[in-house]
């Protein structure tokens, strides 16, 4: 239920109780006024008849009383009559009653009784009252009683009075009533609701972001409270709507600088990954010639070995010397030597193929792995190696070498043919160079060459 209709009932229920509580109060009274005035009314005129019943009473000339009590009774005044002390009737306003013995609680207490004594009573479907008044005189001796005075009004204009009464109190509350709903519905509505509506509409709206939304203050109708409510309102709104622009600056600096630290994060990342490569580079060869080193020919030599292994492949190793290079070191210089190296390195590197492992072994000594090459085909690569250095001038070589010129004696192992291992292949080919060195230098040997020999001399 809405609070406009909540309220408008509170309000209209509270006043229907007011009013049917105040109209009782008003309707009580009145009937009591009412009868009490009948009441009064009946026993002033039974008060008009007390003397002359005493009178004929106290002379035994009740005959007297009948004119008086035959036009006694007229108007709300039903009937009129007089009892003896034993309760018998002496005169009535109808003749017929005369001799009839009254013996009811009423006429009891009355006879007893030395005030007035009164009894709601229906007579024939008529609301009426009993009355009854002691008739006596009163003398030197004393108060003599008589009889009784009885009476019966009727209070049917009374009540019809009553309900009239309650009818016209009834209509008016209803009508009040209706007035009031109308007019509290219509003060609710625009002191009260309207103000509050806009005010629902505005946190709703906050609610879904739209936090520059404000309570309209202005509304006339509106009560102080409600108008005093707003103004609250709108200052907590505007409130939070300064808080968040100054977090929202403050989380986009702050993101920003996230970003910021973030990419120089990135950059130095970058910076690091080229170094570690670089590093590794470095590891992998040799700083002098730019060929891989010993170790990484080792471990790429078990590698390829492998893989020539499961793919039956053939592979073979040079191994190669620089000939009588500690003459040329000792003539011109370990500088001169370095360069010596450096050239003899290019030279392996443009006459081999991409693919092939060339590493500097140690000192003036080399390795290459000749990848898919068996032993006939080695020994000819071999065997260019050995020309394209002889075929180069060296500085001042003549001076120095016993040749005249720079020259390398090479050894060849081929894998199957002259070992399975790498350690084996090596051993092979260094048993291929030390012959070639000890042949006089300057030539190519191949290890199955040496085998075959061996196998002859046996
Ligand atoms: P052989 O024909 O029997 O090989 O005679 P060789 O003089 O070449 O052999 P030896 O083993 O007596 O001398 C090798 C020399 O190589 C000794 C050393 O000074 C030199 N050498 C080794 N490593 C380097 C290097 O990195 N730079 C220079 N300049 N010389 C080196
Ligand atoms: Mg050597
Ligand atoms: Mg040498």
């Amino acid at each position: 239920m809405s609070l406009r209709r909540r309220l408008v009932l509170t309000v209209v229920g509270l006043t229907l109780v007011v009013l049917v509580g105040w109209s009782t109060l008003l309707v009580l009274v009145s009937a009591r006024e009412l009868r009490q005035e009948s009441e009064l009314r009946a026993s002033q005129a039974l008060d008009l008849l007390r003397g002359p019943s005493a009178v004929a009473l106290s002379r035994h000339e009740v005959e007297s009383l009948d004119p008086l009590f035959e036009g006694a009774a007229q108007g709300d005044l039903l009937e009129v009559g007089v009892l003896d002390t034993q309760g018998m009737v002496v005169a009535h306003s109808d003749a017929s009653r005369y001799g009839e013995r009254i013996e009811d609680a009423f006429v009891l207490e009355a006879l007893e009784s030395q005030e007035r004594v009164t009894e709601r009573v229906e007579l024939d479907g008529v609301s009426a009252l009993r009355l009854a008044v002691p008739v006596e005189t009163r003398s030197e001796m004393g108060v003599v009683r008589w009889g009784t005075l009885v009476a019966v009004v009727s209070v049917e204009r009374v009540d019809g009075a009553i309900l009239r009464t309650m009818a016209w109190l009834a209509g008016g509350s209803m009508f009040m009533l209706l007035v009031l709903a109308a007019m509290t519905w219509s003060l609710i509505s625009t002191r009260l609701v309207r103000p509050m509506d806009g005010m629902l509409l505005a946190a709703q709206s906050i609610k879904n972001g739209d936090l520059s939304a404000r309570v309209p203050v202005n509304e006339p109708d509106s009560l102080g409270e409600i108008a005093v409510l707003a103004g609250v309102f709108n200052g907590m709104a505007r409130q939070i709507e300064g808080q968040t622009s100054i977090l929202e600056g403050r989380v986009a600096r702050r993101t920003a600088e996230l970003e910021r630290a973030n990419s120089e994060l990135a950059r130095i990342n970058q910076r690091l990954s080229r170094a570690v490569a670089r590093l590794a580079d470095i590891a992998k060869t040799d700083g002098l010639t730019g060929l891989l080193n010993h170790r990484s020919f080792q471990e790429k030599l078990n590698l390829e070995l492998q893989r020539c292994m499961r793919q039956e492949h053939p592979l073979s190793i040079v191994m190669i010397d620089v000939d009588h290079f500690k003459a040329y070191n000792d003539t011109h210089g370990h500088p001169a030597g370095d360069q010596v190296l450096r050239e003899v390195s290019r030279l392996f590197r443009v006459n081999l193929r991409e693919l092939d492992i060339v590493a500097r072994y140690g000192g003036e000594e080399f390795a290459v792995v000749l990848l898919d090459t068996p032993k006939g085909a080695a020994g000819l690569v071999a065997e260019k190696l050995r020309q394209a250095v002889l075929d180069t001038d060296f500085p001042q070589a003549d001076l120095s070498q016993p040749e005249g010129r720079i020259t390398i004696s090479l050894g060849v192992a081929s894998f199957p043919d002259d070992g399975l291992a790498p350690g084996e292949l090596i051993q092979m080919a260094d048993v291929a160079l030390y012959e070639a060195k000890r042949r006089g230098r300057n030539r190519v040997i191949q290890a199955g060459e040496l085998l075959s020999m061996i196998r002859t001399k046996k």
